[in-house]
């Protein structure tokens, strides 16, 4: 569904931050992304998400090279769900509000529809019935599961998430990780970038290592973090695990 081909990114003069990355995701499947800090994992999924443009290579989604100047960039961003660490829900805005925004005015739906597939998504993950909530009222975890809705309120063919519990209390993990395991459940295409080792090993299909901005290895949890082929793996595991 998702296909990096050779793809290059600098920023500024010359630092490359990714480097000839190749990475294939299949529909229904989940790739985690882990790697040291600076390593690459939330360029790769802003490129990915068309939120950076990439300064050589190409990059594919359902068979289409997205990075064509010639694609409809804004009719791409619409089939991708983004929700990054910090989940920049609007303040002044109610929880439904906040879901409906995009629904409404960059899809057109009108709000009876858009507050009805909100309502549906709110319920499913354990949030009934604060559609009218502030942000404010939420906790943490809560707030963070209402930017994942807002990502899914547009029918996304794929999610890419950043670090979605970084910025969560030990305690309110749990329930967020909780919410991404009910989405593999139900098929949907994951591209997700995570400290949580554990967690990038259990929910993953295929596990992808950058470490500079090249993806020094790839394969199943088992491979990658069972029996990792390259040093620069065994490194990075040794310190982190
Ligand atoms: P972390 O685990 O800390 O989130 P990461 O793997 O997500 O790290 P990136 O945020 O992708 O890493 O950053 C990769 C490199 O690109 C870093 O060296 C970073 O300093 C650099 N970088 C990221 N964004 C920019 C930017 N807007 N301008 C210049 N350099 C940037
Ligand atoms: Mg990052």
């Amino acid at each position: 569904m998702l296909r990096l081909e050779s793809v290059r990114k600098t920023y500024g003069r010359g630092t490359v931050v990714l480097r000839d990355v190749d990475l294939a995701v299949p529909a229904h499947t989940v790739t985690t992304l882990i790697g040291a800090s600076g390593s690459g994992k939330s360029t790769l999924l802003r490129c990915a998400g068309l939120l950076e443009e990439i300064d050589d290579g190409a990059i594919f989604l359902d068979g289409a090279e997205i990075t064509d100047p010639r694609s409809d960039a804004d009719s791409v961003r619409r089939r991708i769900g983004v929700v990054f660490q910090a989940y920049n829900l609007f303040p002044h805005m109610t929880v439904l509000d906040n879901i409906t925004l995009a629904p409404r005015r960059v899809h057109g739906m009108p709000r009876a529809q858009a507050e009805a597939r909100a309502r549906e998504l709110l319920e499913r993950l354990g949030l009934g019935g604060r559609g009218g909530e502030y942000p404010d009222r939420l906790s943490g975890g809560q707030q963070q599961r209402v930017a994942i809705v807002r990502a899914l309120a547009g029918r996304p063919r794929l999610l890419l998430l950043d670090e979605v519990t970084a910025a969560l209390d030990p305690e309110l993990v749990g329930e967020v990780l909780g919410v991404v395991r009910d989405l593999k459940e139900e098929g949907m295409t994951m591209v997700i970038a995570t400290h949580e080792m554990g967690f990038a090993r259990e929910v993953a299909d295929q596990v992808c290592f950058l470490d500079g901005g090249v993806v020094v290895e790839r394969g199943t949890p088992e491979q990658v973090f069972g029996d990792p082929q390259h040093d620069r793996t065994r490194q990075f595991l040794r310190r982190i695990i």
